[in-house]
């Protein structure tokens, strides 16, 4: 059901979440442009929840200085990088809007966008996704390969999770809460959107290139990305070690009748090396990639089975409570029960 803040006597309140790593280039216009946004936003009030997922440069004090001059802005500061989809967890986590918009910090999600997603959501949609139409300034490689990427992802998937989708969204409260329910570790936030349902549309726009500074996703991270993207949503690699592991069976039934027939019907029976070793070969490839595919599940669940929080918080500015971020959160499953993903205790500096 959906929250009636008006009924409550205060206008529902929309949450920006921004995760940043290593954007001291581009933060300070970042934040310049979400405040004229949150003054253009009618009927709503605005906070704006920007995660410091342990950036190295001078993101973090840059941020310190903003929330001092702003009260609308909040600092979720984590202990070291934890990556893009953990800085949004927390973001959510962290939210109290009755709407929760997820957007980069380098500015190519355009931020006017958000008006209209608003809109969106005013008309009764849970979920307004942002649809890339263009990805301006993106290498033709990355454009490729992504598009590959969602092609195969919705292939292996049994959610249909929407084509050239990124995270910039507008989610509701109920799909927030239904978030926060979902306590695993690799977080493939755009995924969990689309499993939880709801009302759902798309909002296509064009891709901008970004404000300044470089890509904090380099070639092995967007890899583990795409991995997690499939490995989270999907178990169809392991049949497809089934399936790999019966095709070469088969053939291995046909090697051996031939070798027989060879070796008991003519005189040439030593020949064959060359098909001996390609058969051992492609064996012993097949036998390791499906090896490999059970071991990222595996490496999965042990990762989950350590129950470890989910991230570390060092430093929160401009939240108006005592105590560690969590432990005051509403929570879906059980009231006043904390999602078991939270934060460790975390020391917490308010400056
Ligand atoms: N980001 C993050 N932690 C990371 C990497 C990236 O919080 O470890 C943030 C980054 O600051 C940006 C967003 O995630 O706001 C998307 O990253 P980026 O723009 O570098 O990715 P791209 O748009 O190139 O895919
Ligand atoms: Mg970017």
């Amino acid at each position: 059901m959906k929250s009636c803040p008006e009924l409550l006597g205060r206008p529902p309140l929309l949450s920006i979440v921004v995760p940043c790593f290593n954007e001291e280039e581009v933060i300070g216009e970042t934040v310049k442009r979400l405040c004229e946004l949150s003054g253009e936003v009618s009927g709503m009030d605005v906070e704006l929840i920007f995660v410091d997922d342990g950036s190295r440069d001078r993101t973090r004090e840059l941020l310190r200085n903003f929330q001092a001059d702003d009260p609308r802005i909040k600092v979720i500061g984590f202990a070291r990088n934890f990556g893009h989809q953990i800085a949004v967890t927390a973001g959510i986590d962290a939210a109290n809007g009755d709407a929760v918009v997820l957007i980069d910090a380098d500015l190519q999600d355009p931020p006017e966008i958000v008006l209209k997603m608003i809109e969106k959501w005013r008309e009764g949609y849970d979920v307004v996704y942002g649809t890339r139409t263009e990805r301006a300034g993106e290498s033709a490689f990355k454009r490729g390969t992504a598009r590959g990427f969602y092609r195969l992802l919705n292939q292996l998937s049994d959610v249909k999770i929407p084509m050239d989708t990124g995270d910039f969204r507008l989610i509701g409260r109920n799909v927030v809460d239904t978030l926060r329910a979902m306590p695993e570790r690799d977080r493939f936030v755009r995924g969990m959107v689309s499993w939880a349902g709801f009302r759902q549309i798309a909002l296509p726009y064009a891709r901008a290139e970004r404000y300044a500074g470089v890509s904090k996703y380099p070639l092995v991270k967007m890899v583990r990305f795409a991995m997690d993207g499939i490995l989270s949503f999907s178990t169809k690699p392991l049949q497809l070690s089934v399936a790999m592991g019966m095709s070469c069976a088969v053939i291995a039934i046909l090697g051996i009748f031939y070798s027989l027939f060879v070796r008991l019907f003519t005189s040439v029976w030593v020949e064959g090396w060359a098909a001996l070793m390609i058969a051992v070969l492609f064996v012993g490839g097949v036998q390791l990639i499906s090896v490999g595919i059970l071991g990222e599940y595996v490496g999965r669940i042990y990762n989950e089975i350590k129950q470890r929080p989910l991230y570390v918080v060092q430093e929160l500015l401009g939240f108006d409570h005592e105590g560690p971020l969590m432990s005051r959160s509403p929570v879906v499953a059980g009231e006043g029960k904390m999602p078991n993903r939270v934060v460790a205790q975390a020391s917490v500096l308010t400056h």
